[in-house]
């Protein structure tokens, strides 16, 4: 993609969805870690089915320790590696405590320095509980950014410098959401919606003649 066509895929993805939100449910920071420790390798309609009744159990740090193992992988058994994402979270849930006065920390490497919080999950973290320009890149944005030529890349952090370079400032605060959903219901794995795509005209990968049956520029 041409660096000149970065600034109005942006644009055109933002006023098709001025506000974009994670699909993830939660009422606080830590409900939201815990709903992105859970997500690994999960939808979010499996997490969010899971955490509603887990979060009504408990919903700070203590109370998730209180619950034990036995009563957090009740709740979460319907997702998969449910066994040791409940391990994880309940030494998550200790962790904060200790070091963190049961607070959600700001900061990349105390957030990884948490059991089952990697590079993804801290991302996620800081840009939509904090407002950090960070940018997780999961399946759906590593395919999004290679398929239209927006930041190329063998792997998911050469992917996330290379976003992290070519995104316009003003974009990057909402540039992860954007690039998630986009890519969950638009340009999804199979059979891409390009004649439904808001930036087909500046993807790489779109097929002769989408551009026309494409939906007018917002
Ligand atoms: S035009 Fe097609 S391949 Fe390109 S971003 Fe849109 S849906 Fe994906």
């Amino acid at each position: 993609m041409e660096p000149v066509h970065i600034e109005p895929f942006f644009a055109a993805l933002a006023a098709a969805n001025p506000e974009p939100e994670t699909e993830l449910e939660y009422k606080s920071d830590f409900e939201l870690l815990c709903a992105v420790l859970l997500s690994a390798q999960a939808t979010d309609v499996s997490v969010n089915r899971a955490t509603r009744t887990l979060f009504a159990a408990a919903s700070t740090p203590a109370q998730m320790l209180a619950l034990g193992l036995e009563g957090v992988q009740a709740h979460i058994q319907s997702i998969g590696l449910y066994r040791s994402k409940a391990r994880h979270l309940l030494q998550t849930c200790q962790l904060l405590i200790e070091r963190h006065g049961g607070q959600v920390p700001r900061s990349r490497a105390a957030l990884e320095a948490l059991p089952g919080v990697g590079r993804k999950t801290a991302n996620v973290v800081l840009n939509v509980a904090f407002g950090e320009p960070t940018l997780a890149v999961d399946t759906h944005v590593f395919r999004l950014a290679n398929r239209s030529g927006l930041a190329p890349g063998r792997t998911p952090l050469e992917v996330e410098h290379g976003l992290l370079a070519r995104i316009p400032p003003a974009y990057l605060r909402h540039a992860h959401n954007w690039l998630i959903l986009h890519g969950r219901y638009v340009c999804r794995a199979r059979a891409p919606l390009c004649g439904q795509c808001h930036v087909v005209a500046w993807c790489d990968s779109a097929p002769p003649n989408a551009a026309a049956s494409a939906p007018p520029r917002p």
